[in-house]
């Protein structure tokens, strides 16, 4: 169960994600959340650093699609036009059709699509659930609404649980 929650591969930030990880694992396109993962919560400015990686997207011919659950469509916006790239608003991850409304206008599959965001539950959660690739990243501030921060102290417990049930597990019987 605790699978569910475990991200393919992980990284201090957005931008510090490097490119040969997308292209050894025949990564096409990309489902990414806005909210603390390109920017701050709710904040409209993204970083030069962010910037750049974008343009070294393109570069190596990987697409992007921002699949954000907020549900002010004009905030996710504006974000996802001064990067150049499409956008899912009022999104409703870790279900099912988030993911698959962002492989739609990506135009690619769950084998090619990869899943970044800063949430166990509901970037990498609902990313795992449709067996894509999921990468978590480190959240950008602290600045979020209550419900994030009632997740955040969710996920630390849940973090805490499955640190015991590894350490508990006998020894050589893990598959991965
Ligand atoms: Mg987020």
């Amino acid at each position: 169960m605790f699978d569910l929650f475990k991200p393919t591969f992980q990284a201090d930030s957005l931008d510090s994600i490097p490119m040969d990880v997308l292209k050894r694992n025949g990564i096409r396109g990309l489902i990414i959340d806005l909210d603390n993962t390109m920017t701050p919560w709710n904040d409209l400015e993204v970083g030069p650093k962010v910037v750049e990686w974008f343009e070294k997207l393109k570069v190596a011919g990987i697409q992007a699609c921002v699949v954000s659950n907020n549900k002010r469509k004009q905030r996710v916006a504006v974000v996802a036009e001064r990067l150049g790239i499409p956008f899912v608003f009022r999104a409703t991850k870790p279900r099912r059709r988030a993911f698959q409304a962002g492989m739609n206008v990506l135009g690619t599959g769950i084998s090619d699509t990869a899943v970044i965001g800063d949430q166990l539950f509901t970037d990498i959660l609902g990313g795992n659930r449709m067996e894509m690739y999921t990468i978590l990243v480190l959240p950008i501030n602290d600045r979020e609404f209550i419900g994030t921060r009632l997740l955040r102290r969710m996920e630390r417990v849940l973090v805490w649980l499955m640190k015991r049930y590894e350490t508990s597990e006998p020894h050589g019987t893990k598959v991965r």
